[in-house]
């Protein structure tokens, strides 16, 4: 499968890579990365209570987004892990 690939890709005009790793590198990012939604809307801490607002940046297991995947900035992912483990606490988010 990955050999008829390369040779498609040189036969296109490639760069002709003959060694074969260059087209199973690291994937490249699809977008670019989006700014943090809570530094855009001014939040400063987030807001355990909002429980809607917590689910969106969860799995369906009730796991936290990573920084990569969510797009939030470092601090407010402090923030965001502290709200989801206050609102564990208080049931109002499954631990799973
Ligand atoms: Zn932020």
């Amino acid at each position: 499968m990955a050999r008829e690939r390369e040779e498609e890709y040189e036969s296109r005009g490639g760069e002709g890579r003959s060694e074969g790793k260059g087209s199973r590198g690291k994937p490249r990012r699809a977008r670019p990365p989006t700014a943090c939604r809570f530094c855009t809307d001014r939040v400063g801490d987030v807001d355990y209570k909002s429980v809607d607002s917590l689910r969106k940046l969860m799995s369906i297991q009730a796991k936290l987004f990573s920084r990569k995947r969510s797009g939030v900035c470092s601090a407010h992912q402090h923030s965001l892990k502290m709200a989801v483990k206050r609102a564990r606490y208080l049931a109002l988010i499954p631990y799973c």
